[in-house]
């Protein structure tokens, strides 16, 4: 049984770190599914870095987003399955709603439905009435928003370094 919380806390073998870019993501960072022809999408607006490692003998995709104007981040990991990707959970942060927050799958990965970035089977942590643990935005550039993310996903190499 492979839960989100063993991929996030296992040891990563990273092949791509990426780089932070500006504006529409190409459709095969993130295809959620090539048979119904679906991928994530940001805004023109956004800056955004593709993630790739392999961790728990699964191939994983974080993809992170943010807007500084919007105060908006959103930070998305999927695993590869044989044809589409199955969505572990986002880690996110809406100026408009309180605090960072979790929306994502429990249990075994295996288990979560392929090819959506959003369903039913998700839970929001916490509950949007509920106490937030960090209400504030914190980020102000590439280096804080990829900070974040490795505090939330635990990226940095086994030296505790975080590439740029
Ligand atoms: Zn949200």
């Amino acid at each position: 049984m492979t839960r989100a919380q063993t991929i996030i806390t296992a040891n990563k073998v990273v092949s791509n770190w990426g780089n932070w870019q500006t504006g529409n993501m190409p459709p095969a960072a993130f295809p959620l599914s090539k048979r119904r022809g679906r991928c994530l999408k940001f805004g023109t607006a956004i800056r955004w870095r593709l993630v790739q490692f392999e961790a728990c003998g699964l191939k994983c995709r974080l993809v992170i987003g943010f807007n500084l104007p919007k105060e908006t981040y959103v930070a998305t990991l999927a695993v590869e399955q044989d044809r589409d990707m199955s969505v572990l959970l986002s880690y996110e942060f809406h100026g408009t709603h309180p605090g960072w927050h979790i929306h994502g799958a429990c249990g075994d990965v295996n288990g979560i439905p392929e090819g959506s970035l959003r369903g039913q089977w998700q839970r929001r942590f916490p509950k949007p009435r509920g106490r937030h643990r960090r209400g504030v935005f914190g980020v102000s550039d590439d280096g804080t928003a990829f900070q974040v993310a490795d505090e939330f996903f635990q990226l940095h190499n086994e030296d505790g370094t975080l590439p740029l």
